[in-house]
């Protein structure tokens, strides 16, 4: 651990290592039991992570801690894509797109702050886009709409518009959201683009039942 705060470098190298072995991971041929230890090693790796971030935390090295972050959610994303094949296989459906949804919200996270990177042309977001394309039919989103009624920041907690740190951005490791505390709700509606690919239309009517939009299995109420 000591050794990447003398030098971030190493830090690099040992995550396209461990991305590189993940990777290869990440297709369905793959053994499922595979699969399952990989996203083990993983989430085992960001425990080590974390403690190394605070540790870069405790020194004020923001850069760093920032660095961890990146490669803490590149690795996450990789898991969230394992998990979605080990999903498909299980037949949850519904859980795979969860997870794929996941995976391209948190890496969108990396990409807006890598300054190397950009959202158009990512070939790991290419490839996601891919499966969502591929492996899933067309899906109805929602969207909702009201009026934010209370909200605050999530790295200093005061009330937003009051400090100066930006959405999205990183501080010190940390992401910073715009918490919200109470809404009003105005309304929801039906959209092609949704800021929330979570929220989305569970079942259609067809023959006069109504069936699960991915499975086409009826729903009993
Ligand atoms: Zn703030």
């Amino acid at each position: 651990m000591l050794i990447f705060i003398e030098n971030p470098k190493l830090l690099i190298d040992e995550f396209n290592q461990m991305a590189e072995i993940a990777q290869k991971k990440a297709f369905i041929t793959v053994g499922i039991e595979i699969q399952k230890k990989e996203i083990i090693t993983i989430h085992n790796y960001l425990k080590e992570l974390s403690d190394l971030k605070s540790e870069f935390v405790k020194r004020d090295l923001e850069n760093e801690a920032n660095l961890v972050y990146c490669i803490e959610n590149s690795l996450l994303a990789i898991a969230y894509e394992l998990q979605m094949l080990v999903n498909l296989k299980e037949d949850q459906m519904s859980e795979a797109w969860d997870n794929l949804v996941r995976a391209q919200v948190i890496y969108g996270t990396v990409i807006s702050n890598s300054p190397f990177q950009t959202e158009e042309n990512n070939h790991y977001l290419n490839r996601l886009e891919r499966y969502e394309k591929l492996l899933f039919p067309n899906l109805y989103f929602q969207s909702v709409g009201g009026i934010i009624k209370e909200s605050h920041c999530s790295i200093c907690n005061q009330k937003s518009g009051k400090c100066g740190h930006i959405k999205g951005k990183l501080y010190k490791g940390e992401i910073c959201v715009r918490v919200i505390s109470d809404m009003q709700l105005e309304e929801v509606s039906f959209v092609d683009n949704p800021a929330n690919k979570h929220c989305r239309l569970i079942s259609i009517e067809q023959n006069g039942k109504t069936v699960d939009i991915m499975t086409l299995r009826e729903i009993i109420k």
